[in-house]
């Protein structure tokens, strides 16, 4: 098959589980005898050695580089992945995390030795609020998922102290997967809430809502610019409604790489939102490392923030306790790491910079889409911000081929799959983020992939039943996967 993809091919390593890899007395490490006496175990110790692999250190060192090199990555090529905002991370900020004085530093370290370190939490801090048009902010949420339990308990803790506990929170169908979990997590039921047929919040919906809850309402939380990838453009007359009964706005920020330095979400009438550092702000992420997901608010939020908060009193960096505070959302401060890469994301771009991410992450989205559409049926016809949604629907008119097919296939062409099926608005989705950081070359060499496929498939010559084939592992069973794991090697039948 011809690719477009040039880095497609090339060696491939195959590796099975380390297991595999032992023999029986080899070791990869010596340690001098010890002069301490050996302890027999008590009975609450191990009675039998652990089955660990016996393997040299090269084994070990082969085993893990050869697993490191299938892991796709955004340094290995595009990363189409919507939702996800995979864009490169400049390596300027991975040097400056691993400063020895930002990465030694100790939470607990007396504030006089680690006035730097408070300073850049603080200078964060008040650099996120300013972008979004709040007033204060934290950096203590480890994700996007924890801030925005984090900003719903803020919502809580609010209506507690003014008026009492309210139950519900309104969803619209458009809002993210984590938000209704989040909900309950901070102790209030979801109501959603139905989008208009453009894919937008109506403020009929939420007037309607309100005539049937009232000040039963805690919040509204939207994802804006939504999972479809259109901005909320009733947005500031729904926070109005809302806040006529009390009610607060609450928003997703995980995309907010559509908006820097174009709206401010403070100007929409948001009284709460939370950001995705890892995302938007520099932090190589999608292997499970660390992230953080700062939450911004309105003054009248500020008071229950979580402890410890970061405060500057003439010139001093020292560290303070709100009385009314929710309380900790994650150990110490936050992830710190994650917080010096987006500081200096941050003061590198400036604000003109920013704005330039954002211009250009829309205008790459709006490029594909553009290129795509002729191949493709477009799963809003609404302008896209910073990703595009593709339907199969014309892919299965014309052959039933359907878009976990489509998605195999790309892999074959050397990329990760975008997401698919969520959007849930749109049937057979395919959601595509190709961010600022991709050249117009790779966008193109990507929407050529995607043409192919459509090409192929229009003209019969393909069903991409089989893909994918040139991976390790080609199509797997997913439905045996999720109904019988393998957990352990006396599971496997090789
Ligand atoms: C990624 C994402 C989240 C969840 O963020 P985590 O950091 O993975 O917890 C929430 N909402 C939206 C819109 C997202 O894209």
């Amino acid at each position: 098959m011809s690719t477009p993809n040039k880095a497609a091919l090339g060696i491939a390593l195959r590796e099975d589980t380390i297991f595999e890899r032992s023999a029986s007395g080899r070791i990869g490490f010596e340690l001098p005898q010890t002069s301490v006496p050996l302890k027999k175990p008590t009975s609450k110790g191990r009675q039998k050695a652990a089955e660990l692999p016996e393997v040299s250190e090269l084994q070990v060192v082969r085993h893990f580089t050869r697993l490191s090199s299938w892991n796709y990555a955004i340094d290995l090529g595009t990363f189409p992945l919507g939702s996800c905002t995979m864009k490169y991370n400049p390596r300027i900020n991975e040097e400056l995390a691993a400063l020895p004085g930002f990465c030694d530093v100790h939470p607990e370290l007396p504030v006089d030795f680690c006035q730097g370190s408070l300073k850049l939490i603080y200078l964060l801090e008040r650099a996120l609020a300013s972008i979004v048009g709040l007033d204060a902010c934290t950096v203590q949420p480890a994700a996007g998922a924890v801030g925005e339990f984090t900003g719903l308990s803020l919502i809580r803790a609010f209506h507690e102290k003014h008026g009492g506990h309210r139950k519900y929170v309104l969803i619209p169908d458009s809002a993210h997967g984590t938000n209704p979990a989040s909900c309950i997590l901070a102790g209030y039921e979801a109501i959603p809430l139905k989008v208009g047929k453009d894919g937008f919040m109506t403020v009929e919906s939420v007037e309607e809502a309100i005539s049937k809850y009232g000040r039963d309402i805690a919040a509204l939380m939207t994802t804006n610019p939504n999972t479809l990838g259109v901005f909320e453009q009733n947005i500031s007359q729904i926070a109005e409604v809302l806040h006529g009964i009390g009610a607060q706005l609450c928003m997703d920020g995980a995309n907010m790489n559509a908006i820097l330095g174009i709206a401010k979400p403070g100007d929409m009438g948001v009284d709460v939102m939370q950001y995705n550092l890892h995302k938007t702000f520099s932090t190589p992420h999608g292997g499970g490392g660390p992230g953080s997901g700062p939450v911004a608010c309105r003054s009248h939020l500020a008071p229950f923030l979580p402890n410890p908060r970061v405060v500057e009193r003439n010139g001093v960096y020292q560290v303070e306790h709100l009385p009314d505070s929710i309380g900790k959302v994650k150990g110490a401060f936050g992830n710190f790491g994650v917080m010096v890469r987006a500081l200096a994301y941050i003061m590198n771009h400036g604000s003109s910079g920013l704005r330039r991410v954002s211009t250009n992450a829309v205008i790459n989205a709006n490029y594909l889409r553009a290129r795509l559409q002729k191949h493709y049926r477009l799963g809003t016809n609404t302008p896209h911000f910073h990703e595009c949604v593709l339907s199969d629907s014309k892919q299965i008119e014309d052959n039933g081929v359907k878009t976990i097919q489509i998605a195999k296939a790309l892999m074959d062409y050397g990329y990760h799959p975008p997401t698919v099926y969520f959007p849930l608005t749109v049937p057979g989705a395919m959601l595509i983020e190709p961010t600022e950081t991709e050249s117009l070359q790779e966008l193109d060499e990507l929407a050529d992939a995607f043409l192919d496929i459509a090409k192929k498939i229009e003209s019969k010559e393909e069903t991409f039943e089989k893909s994918p084939i040139k991976t390790f592992v080609g199509k797997v069973d997913e439905v045996g996967a999720a109904r019988k794991p393998i957990l352990s090697l006396d599971d496997r039948t090789l």
